[in-house]
């Protein structure tokens, strides 16, 4: 059976049987890949440490009846602080967890490796009081991969510059002019500073935002905006993302 080399980052592992794991990846070209490491929960089992979520590893794998099967595996990079610390190891779930709805079998979106690598780096060595940028950054860039790019500049009703905007929509995407807003009783307020945090957020790399200076309140609207916009559009449990919700709002 032809094997194949594969980079990924590992997203989820599932048990499967007494002694194999299911493996649930995003592929370096954004493709999500299930794959089986066998006889991996045995003490004896050569790769799995390598085989954890916030990894990524090069493996080569063959075609199995059902799942991808996973015969050697070496990791690239182990985002190994990420597990040592509750507060990095929280954000980076939300990563993981989107990643796993976002993604799909053979559809190739060759941003989201890069996206997903570069958060999780950023994460690891970022002041923690800055993780929820990073968190709102990351959902952010994520669903505009996914076709769902938030509009901030000009009102997502009439097109208009909406200067003054304090509503955005989560149906239609974006901010509404005052006009607009009153035509849309369902939008969610927003402030400026909230505004223009999403706007910078937006074209920010992820290495720059542990730069930006924020009060916690809009880092929090910010955040809480961008959520409720993710499961607006996301008809599925996000698990990881609500805890966090629930974590960093206290
Ligand atoms: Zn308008």
């Amino acid at each position: 059976m032809p094997s194949y080399p594969l980079r990924a980052l590992v997203l989820k592992t599932t048990k499967l049987g007494e002694t194999d794991i299911i493996v649930t990846l995003l592929a370096a070209d954004g493709c999500q890949v299930r794959a089986v490491a066998k006889g991996m929960r045995k003490p004896t089992s050569r790769f799995a440490s390598r085989l954890q979520p916030f990894s990524v590893v090069d493996l080569l794998v063959h075609t199995g009846r059902n799942l991808e099967i996973i015969s050697e595996a070496e990791s690239v990079s182990t985002h190994s602080l990420l597990r040592e610390d509750f507060d990095r190891s929280t954000a980076a779930s939300v990563v993981c967890n989107v990643l796993e709805k976002i993604s799909l079998e053979g559809q190739v979106e060759e941003r989201l490796f890069g996206l997903a690598d570069a958060t999780l780096e950023a994460m690891e060595h970022a002041p923690v009081e800055t993780l929820p940028l990073l968190v709102t950054a990351f959902l952010i860039k994520a669903m505009s991969m996914h076709g769902y790019r938030p509009r901030l500049d000009t009102c997502v009703s009439c097109g208009c510059a909406a200067t003054d905007s304090r509503e955005f929509s989560l149906e239609a995407g974006g901010v509404l002019c005052d006009e607009c807003g009153r035509a849309h009783p369902g939008a969610q307020r927003m402030t400026q500073d909230c505004r223009d945090l999403l706007a910078v957020l937006m074209m920010s790399t992820m290495t720059d935002i542990a730069a930006i200076e924020t009060s916690r309140s809009t880092q929090l609207a910010g955040f809480t905006l961008m959520r409720s916009f993710v499961t607006h559009h996301l008809p599925t449990r996000l698990k990881a993302l609500d805890f966090y919700s629930r974590e960093v709002c206290r």
